[in-house]
C-alpha cells in the first residue's frame, strides 16, 4: 500500500528536529542548540490516528558549500519533490522573518498541501503571536510547542486530512519492482537505457503524486517489471546528487518500494565506502539483491581480473555474501543479457515458500551434522520444529527450548543450510527463534 510522506521544512533553529522527534515518537535525532547542526536521523516512520506515513526532516539535509539562503531554498524544493504534505515550521518567539517569507513563497508556488506551524508557543498567553503569520499566505497558522508537546495533534489532523486526496492506485500493479542504487555516475541511468534499448528513459510524471519521477515498465519472459531510477533528480542539477544525505534518502525510498535492488558499482573505480553504505541499506531492508559491476568495458582485463574483483567485493561486502554478482557494460551492452535472468532468480528466491515437512527434514539433518550449541552449564539448544512465516524475504520461526542458546553463529549455520537445501539466491533469510516449552 502507498505510504504517504510528510516533510518538515523551515529555517534553522525553529524546532524542526524537535517536532520531527515528537512526530516519530522517539528521540531518534540529536537535538542541539547550535543552529543548523547536523542530525543523524532525517527519515523515519510516523503514525497518527491509524495513518502510517514517512517523515523527512529536511533540516538534516545539508547542501555543502552553498550559502545559507540557497540551502533553505533547496531543502524546501526537496520537500516539494519528496513529500505529499509539508509542515512549514516557524518560530513564534521571533515572529515572521525574511527567510520565512522566502520559504513560504517557494511552497506557495508548488501548490503542495502545506500546514503552517508556529512553534515555541509554550503557553496560552503566547497564542496571540500567531496572527502575524497569516502574512505568509499559507492559511491558518497552528500554534505548537515542540518541547512541551502542545498543539501537534491539531496540525497532524490537518496533515492526514490531505492524505485522502492522494492517488493510491499507482502501486496496485503486481509487477516486480526493481531499483538501481549506487553512487552518482556509476551508470544507473545508462543501464536503464541499455535495458530498454533506447536513448531515453520514459518519464512518467504523474501530477499530484510524489512518485519518483522516473519509472519504466519492462517485460522479460512474460513477467512485468518496473524499473525505478533513483537518479530522477539529475535534471535538477548535480548539486542535489552530490549531497550524500539526500542521495541516501532517495536510495532508502527507492529500496522501500522495491522487490529487487541492483547495487551498481563502477568497475573502473572499484569500491569505496559510500558503495558499502548504500549496499547496506538494501541488505537491512531485506530486499533481493544483485550486485552489478558496470563499465566493465573500461577495465583492462586478463583472465584473472573478474575473479579478483569478485574477491574484492566479497571481502568488502561481507554482509552480502548471498548476492550474485554480474559484470557488464551499459555502454557497449556487453554481458547485458546476464542481468534479467539474475533478477528473476533472486526475485523467485525472495518470494519462495518451502514445505514445512521438507524444512523440518533439513533442520534435523543440519542438527545431526553440526550439533546445537550448549551453554556453560551444559544446557543444550533444542530445536523442536521450524516453520516459514513469510516471504520477501523468506522468514522462518524456529521453536526452541531457550532462545538464549540460539547463538549468532549457529543461526548463520542454519541459514546457510536452508540456503543450500532450497536454492535461495540473492535474498537475505531471516531466522527468528521462539521459546516453546
Ligand atoms: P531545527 O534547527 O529547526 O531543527 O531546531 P531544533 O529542533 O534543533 O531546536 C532548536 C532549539 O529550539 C533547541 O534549543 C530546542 O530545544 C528549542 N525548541 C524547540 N522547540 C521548542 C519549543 O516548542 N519551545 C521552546 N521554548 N524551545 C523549543
Ligand atoms: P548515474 O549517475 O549512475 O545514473 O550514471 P550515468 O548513467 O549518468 O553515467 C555516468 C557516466 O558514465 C556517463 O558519462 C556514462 O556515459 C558513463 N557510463 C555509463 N555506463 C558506462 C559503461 O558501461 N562504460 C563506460 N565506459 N562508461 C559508462
Amino acid at each position: 500500500m502507498y505510504k504517504p510522506t510528510i516533510a518538515v521544512v523551515g529555517r534553522p533553529n525553529v524546532g524542526k528536529s524537535t517536532l520531527f522527534n515528537r512526530i516519530i515518537g522517539e528521540r531518534k535525532a540529536i537535538v542541539e542548540d547550535t543552529p543548523g547542526v547536523t542530525r543523524d536521523r532525517l527519515y523515519a516512520d510516523g503514525e497518527w490516528l491509524n495513518h502510517e506515513f514517512n517523515v523527512i526532516d529536511t533540516g538534516g539535509i545539508e547542501i555543502k558549500d552553498e550559502p545559507f539562503q540557497e540551502q533553505i531554498k533547496m531543502q524546501a524544493e526537496i520537500a516539494i519533490l519528496e513529500a505529499d504534505v509539508i509542515l512549514m515550521i516557524t518560530n513564534g518567539k521571533e515572529g515572521v522573518t525574511d527567510d520565512d517569507m522566502h520559504v513560504a513563497r517557494i511552497l506557495q508556488k508548488s501548490e503542495k498541501p502545506t500546514i503552517l506551524l508556529v512553534n515555541k508557543i509554550d503557553n496560552f498567553e503566547m497564542r496571540n503571536e500567531i496572527y502575524d503569520f497569516y502574512r505568509l499566505g499559507l492559511g491558518d497558522p497552528f500554534p505548537v510547542s515542540g518541547s512541551h508537546g502542545l498543539g501537534l495533534g491539531d496540525s497532524l489532523d490537518a496533515a492526514v486530512e490531505h492524505f485522502k486526496n492522494i492517488e493510491v492506485d499507482l502501486e496496485k500493479d503486481d509487477s516486480v519492482k526493481v531499483s538501481l542504487i549506487g553512487r552518482p555516475n556509476v551508470g544507473k541511468s545508462s543501464l536503464i537505457n541499455a535495458i530498454l534499448n533506447e536513448d531515453r528513459v520514459i518519464v512518467s510524471d504523474i501530477a499530484g503524486t510524489t512518485r519518483d519521477a522516473v519509472d519504466t515498465e519492462y517485460t522479460f519472459e512474460d513477467e512485468e517489471y518496473t524499473l525505478i531510477d533513483t537518479a530522477g533528480m539529475r535534471k535538477r542539477g548535480k548539486v542535489y546528487e552530490s549531497t550524500e544525505k539526500y542521495a541516501v534518502l532517495r536510495a532508502t525510498r527507492a529500496i522501500e518500494r522495491s522487490d529487487v535492488v541492483l547495487v551498481v558499482i563502477n568497475g573502473e573505480e572499484g569500491i569505496i565506502e559510500q558503495d558499502k553504505r548504500i549496499a547496506g541499506l538494501a541488505h537491512e531492508a531485506g530486499r533481493a539483491i544483485v550486485i552489478v559491476v558496470n563499465k566493465w568495458d573500461a577495465v583492462e582485463k586478463d583472465d584473472k581480473t573478474m575473479k579478483k574483483f569478485e574477491d574484492e567485493i566479497r571481502q568488502q561486502f561481507q554482509f552480502l555474501d548471498y548476492a550474485p554478482i554480474t559484470f557488464l557494460s551499459a555502454k557497449t551492452r556487453s554481458r547485458l543479457t546476464t542481468l534479467f535472468p539474475l533478477i528473476k532468480l533472486v526475485n523467485d528466491s525472495h518470494k519462495k515458500r518451502v514445505q514445512s515437512s521438507t524444512l523440518n527434514e533439513v533442520i534435523v539433518d543440519s542438527v545431526s551434522m553440526n550439533p546445537t550449541p550448549t551453554d556453560k552449564g551444559g544446557h543444550r539448544l533444542n530445536i523442536f520444529y521450524g516453520t516459514q512465516v513469510s516471504v520477501g524475504p523468506p522468514t522462518f520461526v524456529m521453536f526452541v527450548n531457550d532462545t538464549e542458546l540460539m547463538h549468532f553463529s549457529y543461526k548463520r549455520y542454519l541459514e546457510n543450510q536452508l540456503r543450500r537445501a532450497f536454492d535461495f539466491h540473492g535474498t537475505p533469510i531471516h531466522i527468528i527463534s521462539r521459546k516453546r516449552n
